[in-house]
């Protein structure tokens, strides 16, 4: 069970009562009221580090823009239209290479609590899109800058994206996580079936990774269930493969995985797959390293390459071409395969 030394809660959205649900989860932290939660997040010279050893959470009102444009550098699996939502920043979860550690100085969460205004954004896009001729649809990706599952128990996001896919066919809704949600946590009441424009996106590591880098997520074997439950509930299944991490048995590792993998789901179900080796920012690596200091993951001698610090070129193209060569063998047909590093 997480828990919270303080609850930082804007004293605008006080009595939201979303801010009360979750205050009341946590009665042994302390409360206190800030103007702009960013007077927290947002301060100079802080201790990423201590702060996730001490945690504190943000309530917030999510202001200005809700729904942002894909940058170019992300992927956005063919669809003209990439979008993604940012209703939260930041982990419950702890990997040790997460990129949100080099790109936020605070190491404190924040939960937007006014949900309803994100998704009325999306709405009002979904509908302008569609007076285009050529709208065939949006994608939309909603956990970003966080694993929306991590937070569910607390906020229940999940289903409410799940009823907006449903109520927006055009709009292809992507989760991604390392957690194993239970598929109730997505139904819509008095509904089983999940709509099939809601992609879950599970990122898939073999467990000995999970083990040793992938603090507080969802085991292999529970990652694999979920998945193989949501394809039975209609929801469409992504498989993330990346990122892939070296470690001197990787390839051993990674092919114990896919027989896991090959076990579990039916691969011909399987919406698409995405293939990548750990890539960062070398900017934000260098925070990372600061706020990882004993982590094989990150403190690996890594080259830069246009601004981007990755395995060297050699090591890059064996790992992703041996995990593509095995999911082809598998039966996932090559368009089906999203290679992510260059
Ligand atoms: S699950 Fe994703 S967002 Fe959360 S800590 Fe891991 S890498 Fe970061």
């Amino acid at each position: 069970m997480f828990y919270f030394e303080n609850i930082y809660i804007e004293k605008e959205i006080y009595n939201h009562p979303r801010t009360r649900e979750i205050v009341d989860k946590f009665p042994e932290a302390k409360n206190i009221f800030v103007d702009r939660y960013m007077d927290v997040f947002g301060r100079a010279r802080q201790d990423g580090r201590w702060q996730r050893r001490h945690p504190s959470l943000l309530l917030a009102k999510a202001t200005g823009q809700l729904i942002y444009r894909g940058a170019p550098v992300c992927h956005n699996f063919g669809s003209e239209h990439f979008y993604y939502a940012s209703s939260m920043k930041n982990c419950l979860y702890d990997c040790e290479y997460c990129y949100l550690k080099g790109m936020y100085s605070c190491g404190y969460v924040v939960i937007f609590v006014n949900l309803e205004d994100i998704l009325e954004e999306a709405h009002e896009l979904d509908q302008t899109l569609s007076r285009e001729n050529s709208y065939r649809g949006m994608y939309l990706s909603v956990s970003f800058d966080t694993d929306l599952m991590a937070f569910d128990s607390m906020t229940g996001y999940a289903r409410l994206w799940a009823e907006f896919a449903a109520e927006h066919p055009k709009v292809t809704v992507e989760i991604r996580t390392k957690g194993a949600p239970p598929i109730t946590a997505l139904q819509q009441e008095g509904r089983e079936n999940l709509p099939p424009n809601l992609v879950m996106a599970y990122t898939i590591s073999p467990q000995p990774m999970i083990d040793q880098f992938e603090h507080h997520t969802a085991s292999l074997k529970a990652r694999l269930t979920s998945a193989g439950n949501a394809l039975k509930a209609g929801a469409t299944v992504r498989l993330c493969f990346d990122p892939m991490i070296y470690q001197q048995n990787w390839k051993e590792c990674y092919a114990r995985m896919l027989d896991q993998v090959k076990e579990a789901l039916p691969f011909s179900q399987i919406r698409d797959a995405s293939v990548g080796t750990f890539r960062i920012s070398a900017d934000y690596l260098k925070r990372m390293r600061q706020v990882e200091p004993d982590s094989a993951a990150v403190q690996f001698p890594f080259e830069t390459r246009k601004g981007y610090a990755g395995y060297p070129k050699e090591l890059e193209q064996c790992m992703s071409g041996f995990l593509e060569k095995e999911l082809l063998e598998a039966g996932l047909a090559p368009e089906k395969i999203y290679r992510l590093s260059d």
